[in-house]
């Protein structure tokens, strides 16, 4: 356990779970760590983003290392070519395997991925930045979404939601939500830049933005601010999990960009729908 978080060890490798969405049956669901892959210092060891620099070959031996571990099939893999955006993406089964294997064939310019696809594991890729699973068990619908700041202004998990009430007829009452590691409230400061946004977007700074100095900066809460959009598009909030894991604090376990000063790896996470 770590926090709220479910931890599984097979084979020297650690995953995380969260609880809300381990109690359903008919999906998987998986964070990874950084432990328990073969990439040399920075991205040491189980990196699995192929746009950090890192060794291709060494990155995909890591990714079917993952996929060997959580036993979903990488060539069932879908992973997008993230841009900090709002856009959401319905992935359909001609799409099955995108990104999976290399950097070339990742859905272009997009944060939000959902399918009602079978057996698709919709994967997002972090380091600091906000991991967001998303489930409706009676629809049979999942939903990944990787959200920093620019995203979390974007409102990209705000507009998954209403991808999967337009798209699929979701009721938000039905769906389930896991706010997975990231940077925390602990150790995101950011500067007036940001700070506007969060106002602008948010109508206030309240809640998001702690600590506020007298220079203009401030610790914001990235947890929160995502909780709070989902909340607004009616999911209960009892339906939501904050895994309250922060990346900075735990960087012998997950990458963090911050903590590293730039140059890391990426971790994941993934959801499917598995019957
Ligand atoms: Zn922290």
């Amino acid at each position: 356990m770590l926090n709220g978080m479910l931890e599984t060890r097979h084979r020297s490798m650690s995953t995380f779970r969260f609880q809300n969405l381990s109690k359903q049956g008919r999906i998987d669901h998986f964070v990874s760590t950084r432990i328990g892959g073969l990439s040399s210092p920075p991205y040491e060891s189980l990196n699995i983003g192929f746009h950090v620099g890192d060794t291709p070959e060494t990155v995909l031996s890591n990714r079917a290392r993952l996929a060997g571990n959580v036993r979903i099939p990488l060539s069932d893999f879908v992973v997008a070519k993230q841009v900090h955006s709002g856009t959401v993406t319905i992935v359909t089964e001609g799409m099955r395997g995108y990104g999976a294997m290399d950097l070339d064939t990742a859905i272009e310019e997009t944060d939000a991925t959902v399918t009602d696809v079978p057996h698709l594991c919709l994967t997002v890729l972090m380091a600091d930045c906000v991991p967001v699973l998303f489930f409706d068990p009676r629809k049979r619908v999942v939903a990944a979404v990787h959200a920093g700041w620019r995203g979390t202004v974007k409102l990209a998990a705000q507009n998954t939601v209403n991808s999967l009430r337009e798209n699929f007829s979701c009721d938000p009452a039905d769906i389930l939500v896991g706010i997975g590691p990231s940077i925390g409230p602990c150790h995101y400061e950011v500067g007036p830049e940001v700070i506007s946004e969060v106002e602008e977007t948010f109508g206030s700074t309240d809640g998001y933005i702690n600590g506020e100095s007298a220079d203009g900066k401030g610790h914001f809460d990235l947890w929160e601010a995502n909780k709070r959009q989902i909340i607004e598009t009616g999911i209960p909030g009892q339906n939501i999990e904050v895994a309250q894991i922060c990346t900075y604090c735990n960087p012998h376990l997950f990458f963090s960009e911050r903590h590293q000063k730039g140059r890391t790896g990426r971790f994941g996470a993934g959801i499917m729908v598995s019957a």
